[in-house]
């Protein structure tokens, strides 16, 4: 038998190399030699299937094993069995293999190449199978891979009070790469900003760093979080994990605490002019116990006895930024008077605001380049300036100006400084000879909140000037470009939208209080498009002038003439819709003629032409915007030395 037996195994192994066709031969070959063991021939039968090494494994999600599942096959007599397909499947959501079906070798075993577990946690399964072998099932737990994000489990942002707590603490859930939690990860929370404090169990104080271990839902938390006292602040804590670079970031924007005191929040003492709105309304701040600026509260505002009266909001709740501020203080006729602010939450909080009564508080800061001017033309401009300031009341808020020599025009020195109401540089110099251009004049600097200008310039031919004098247009010339200089002109009338271009041949100015100035002149039965601005001329005449046939010889039309050029409603309503502060009753006497009736006056200069135009009177500079803190910005190309005529 023992013979037999040898003859069989070393029949098993030559079907390793050669097949079953030649285990027939062998078989002949064999019954020759001994015919009764061929005859007992029981044929080999797969009948054990074992794992290599275990079958319950521990791994995690993801991984790809490093020694993957083998298994050995025998037959009813325990020999390896070789050359036997198996067949490899994965359970449900248990990954991927390489190879599903494998022959077993020499010695019965068989091996897949890699298994790479899928992304879910708990037991993954891959099963070996032979027919009618009971099946191997490697079995593998599966826990979360390496730490791999922090998942916020709270908002990232969340309200609350200054000095409060958060109404949910800062908490997050550790994660690997497929999102399963991952237990026993060190997570620390730090306030980074803010001066708040976390807090532990009992509500106390912390400190400002604590680590926590994520617990088995990967979850780490911190019992409280207080926030700082400052609104201006945004309050944060960061959690973060040493293993990863980032980190999840909580916020808090908080609100400021009840109001606990006021202070005042506009000058307490201004001047102002009778019958005009003051130029700084008064107002107060609400504070809460932390200095943070805080609504809710209630201010009354009171003008004495002859201090005018308040228009409009006379009881004030505070705002989101503490402030209750007065609707309108229209002064009185007192030299000095006052306004009182009140609460009844803040009975010892009261503030008077006083104004110094003046005839006008805007004021022209004229420069003059180019030497000292005549008597005469001196005189001119201090004209021009007093006409100005009857019609606006007004103060216009200080600006920061800085700007290099020559900026807004030749000989203009370089400006540092915080400027109020507006400065104008007077060059009085030669431009081109007798006629043509008179003068040209603008702005070059203008706020950026209101858009009024606060530095310009004023350039008038020296070659006209004593022409000008001798027939009696000096002084109303000088005033027209001064009233450039204020923003009377396309470029700061489109910035407003107040003009409107839609019709080449027929532009006109669509400020509402200029309009209600035309209409008080005699415009209310002009039957075009009120208020008609000039279609004709250069650029610097056309869209920047009232319409020369129909205003005739108001102040800001496009040509000059003798006999006197009032400054009228229409220019004083004009101002007010570019934001002045103005006096309408102090507008000269002007009526429009009747329409159609072409009073043209004299000619006022040597020529053919009976009028005067001013020709191209508008100051080709860049302007810019400036505001308090002195930001510039650019809103006009130009450059006064390209389009410079000498
Ligand atoms: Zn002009």
């Amino acid at each position: 038998m023992r013979h037999v037996g040898s003859i069989l195994d070393l029949a098993h192994h030559m079907n390793l190399h050669r097949g079953p066709r030649f285990r027939s031969r062998w078989c002949v070959l064999a019954l020759a030699a001994l015919v009764s063991a061929c005859d007992r021939t029981d044929p080999a039968v797969p009948t054990s299937l074992v794992p290599v090494g275990a079958n319950a494994l521990t791994a995690r999600a993801g991984e790809t094993l490093s020694a993957p599942p083998a298994v050995i096959l025998t037959d009813q007599r325990s020999r390896a069995l070789a050359n036997t397909l198996v067949t490899w499947q994965t359970g449900a959501s248990s990954g991927s293999i390489d190879i599903d079906t494998v022959r077993t070798d020499a010695t019965g075993r068989a091996a897949i190449g890699r298994w790479t577990l899928g992304p879910i946690v708990g037991l993954q399964t891959l099963t070996a199978t032979v027919s009618d072998v009971e099946p191997v099932v490697f079995r593998v737990t599966v826990s979360a891979g390496a730490a791999s994000a922090l998942l916020r489990r709270v908002p990232e942002f969340q309200e609350t009070r200054v000095e409060s707590r958060v109404p949910q603490a800062p908490a997050v859930q550790v994660v690997d790469a497929f999102g399963n939690p991952v237990a026993g990860e060190a997570v620390t929370f730090v306030v980074t900003n803010g001066g708040g404090v976390l807090l532990d169990a009992t509500g106390a104080a912390a400190g400002v760093q604590i680590t926590r271990t994520s617990d088995a839902n990967g979850v780490a938390q911190v019992d409280g979080w207080r926030v700082g006292t400052n609104v201006t602040e945004q309050n944060r804590v960061v959690a973060s994990l040493a293993s990863l670079g980032t980190g999840a970031t909580f916020r808090v924007n908080p609100r400021a605490d009840v109001p606990a005191r006021l202070e005042a929040a506009a000058p307490r003492s201004q001047q102002g002019v009778p019958g005009v709105d003051v130029p700084s309304r008064p107002a107060v701040r609400a504070l809460d116990r932390f200095g943070n600026p805080a609504g809710g509260a209630t201010v009354v505002f009171t003008p004495r006895d002859g201090a005018g009266v308040v228009i409009g909001n006379v009881r004030v709740t505070a705002d989101g930024d503490g402030i209750a501020r007065v609707g309108r203080w229209t002064l009185g006729t007192d030299s000095v008077q006052r306004l009182d602010a009140t609460s009844p939450q803040f009975p010892a909080d009261t503030f008077t605001f006083t104004a110094t009564a003046v005839a006008s508080i805007f004021s022209f800061d004229v420069r003059f380049l180019n030497g000292t001017p005549s008597a005469r033309n001196l005189a001119a401009v201090e004209t021009a300036v007093e006409r100005w300031r009857r019609v606006i009341a007004g103060q216009t808020p200080p600006v920061r100006v800085v700007a290099n020599p020559d900026v807004c025009g030749p000989g203009v020195p370089a400006i540092d400084e915080d400027i109020v109401n507006v400065r104008v540089y007077v060059n009085l110099d030669s431009i081109d000879g007798r006629g043509s251009i008179l003068g040209r004049a603008g702005p070059c600097f203008i706020r950026t909140t209101s858009g009024l200008p606060v530095v310009g310039f004023v350039e008038l031919d020296t070659a006209d000037l004593a022409t000008l004098d001798q027939n009696g247009t000096l002084d109303d010339v000088m005033t027209h470009e001064f009233g450039h200089v204020l923003g009377l002109q396309a470029f700061n009338w489109e910035r407003r939208g107040l003009l409107n271009t839609t019709n080449s041949n027929d532009p006109f100015f669509q400020g509402s209080i200029g309009r209600d100035g035309f209409a008080d002149i005699g415009g209310a039965i002009y039957p075009g498009i009120p208020v008609p601005v000039e279609e004709t001329g250069g650029a610097g005449t056309r869209l920047s002038h009232w319409r020369a046939s129909v205003l005739q010889r108001e102040l800001m039309v496009g040509f000059a003439r003798t006999g006197g050029m009032p400054l009228s409603r229409l220019t004083v309503g004009a101002l007010a819709d570019l934001g002045y502060v103005v006096r309408v009753d102090n507008a000269e006497a002007f009526t429009v003629p009747p329409f159609g009736s072409a009073a043209w006056g004299e000619m006022v200069m040597p020529g053919s032409t009976r009028v005067l135009s001013y020709g191209d009177d508008h100051w080709p500079t860049a302007v810019y915007e400036v505001d308090r803190s002195g930001r510039q910005r650019l809103v006009r190309a130009g450059d006064w030395r390209v389009t410079r005529r000498r």
